[in-house]
């Protein structure tokens, strides 16, 4: 049966990732796929996670199953990460979380968990929204659609449209809201407007899903949990997804939590029954390495502030390329204002090249971008960033 199937499309952000592998040029430069590169244009391993490690290898002494959850120390410490340690919502045991294959893991867990274990089975989606979101919600079985996000005349966010939307919603649907640096577009909402949005989620009776990938890659561990809080503030029952692929820099270890807040404590262990059950009969139990690095650093004072100084210099390192590019595309193309890019956060931002610039780039250049033009500024380094520009200009000319 197998010679009836026609080859499957290629991941539309991965699969430019293996073609910028079999390119030759030496120059070729990738902004397609999310992962933080240093000035050298390498991904490195944190010092603290090679600290944790050490510790963990020289310690370990079993190679049994983790339970179905995951470790119950890393639970405890995603939910700190995620509310701070005398949050209310965890003194009233209102959430409950569980170790995840990576964010998309958790994602996973929270789309089967809707799809079989509550009444709704619709989730809204953001335009534009990362490409994996509707691979993922698609395999669950969910209903989709999608709310504007993107305001493609200012580069900047389309509140009003995305309040009257909310407001067409059935009660009980699910929205996905990323919680911060917005894939692809690195567009926030401000404090006032997240008040906004989780006010008009709560009178809906939505159920939030925020996607929280990038912890720590605006501005710090706190700030960039302001939305989070906004909701928690005004809706009872949440589900987050985190992902520590890029605040830790462990991508392949494949780590992050599905976390469930519930009007009460009785609600949280009920859903904590019903998402084991939904790991269960997916990939049983998770891997432990990731979990035991995050957990070893957040619960060790000193390899905590380290893990937090060295997440600021990935944040600075990435605002200051935003900077970079921002300059020289000003003296490379001054007719044309890149100075949205400034003010977008996190890894990606619209750069608004259109798709056959964006072929044009790979094919003249090498330079690998994803077709809606989001360009990973982490990409970016001060090796790269005339090459970079030139070519761009070249193709906006
Ligand atoms: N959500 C968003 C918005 C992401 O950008 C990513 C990673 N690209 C994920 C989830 C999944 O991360 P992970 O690699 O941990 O599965």
């Amino acid at each position: 049966m197998l010679d009836q199937l026609e080859l499957a499309p290629p991941d539309a952000i991965l699969g430019l990732t293996e073609a910028f592998n079999h390119d030759s040029n030496s120059n070729k430069i990738n902004l397609s796929v999310g992962v933080y590169k240093n000035e050298q244009g390498v991904t490195p391993i944190l010092p603290s996670v090679k600290e944790a490690e050490r510790r963990i290898l020289s310690e370990e002494s079993t190679k049994s199953y983790l339970p179905i959850s995951g470790l119950a120390t890393y639970s405890q410490r995603v939910m700190e990460l995620l509310f701070g340690a005398d949050h209310g919502l965890l003194k009233a045991g209102r959430a409950v979380s569980v170790q995840t294959p990576g964010g998309t893991g958790a994602l996973r867990v929270a789309a089967d968990f809707i799809k079989t274990r509550l009444p709704t089975n619709k989730i809204w989606t953001s335009a534009p929204t990362w490409a994996n979101h509707p691979n993922i919600f698609a395999a669950a079985g969910l209903e989709q659609d999608s709310y504007p996000y993107l305001d493609p005349a200012t580069n900047g966010l389309n509140l009003e449209g995305m309040l009257a939307c909310i407001d067409q919603m059935s009660a009980g649907d699910v929205i996905l809201l990323h919680g911060c640096c917005h894939n692809p577009s690195g567009i926030d909402p401000t404090a006032d407007q997240w008040k906004e949005i989780a006010s008009r989620v709560q009178s809906r009776g939505l159920l939030p899903l925020v996607d929280f990938a990038y912890q720590g890659f605006s501005e710090g561990i706190e700030q960039d949990a302001r939305g989070l809080h906004a909701i928690c503030e005004q809706v009872a029952e949440v589900l987050i997804a985190s992902s520590y692929s890029k605040n830790f820099g462990l991508y392949r270890e494949r780590i992050g939590a599905l976390t469930a807040v519930g009007g009460d404590s009785a609600a949280a262990a009920a859903a904590l029954s019903h998402l084991k059950a939904c790991i269960r009969c997916n990939y049983s139990n998770p891997p432990a390495h990731g979990a035991e690095i995050v957990q070893t650093i957040l619960g060790d004072a000193s390899l905590r502030q380290q893990w937090e100084a060295e997440l600021t210099e990935m944040r600075d390192r990435i605002n200051g390329m935003r900077d970079l590019f921002v300059k020289t595309m000003k003296e490379q193309a001054p007719d044309r204002n890149f100075e949205f890019i400034r003010t977008q956060r996190g890894m990606f931002s619209f750069s608004g090249l259109t798709k056959e610039q964006v072929t044009q780039l790979r094919d003249e250049d090498s330079i690998y971008i994803v077709g809606s033009g989001r360009i990973n500024v982490a990409g970016i380094t001060p090796a790269n960033i005339d090459q970079l520009c030139s070519a761009i200009s070249k193709v906006i000319s």
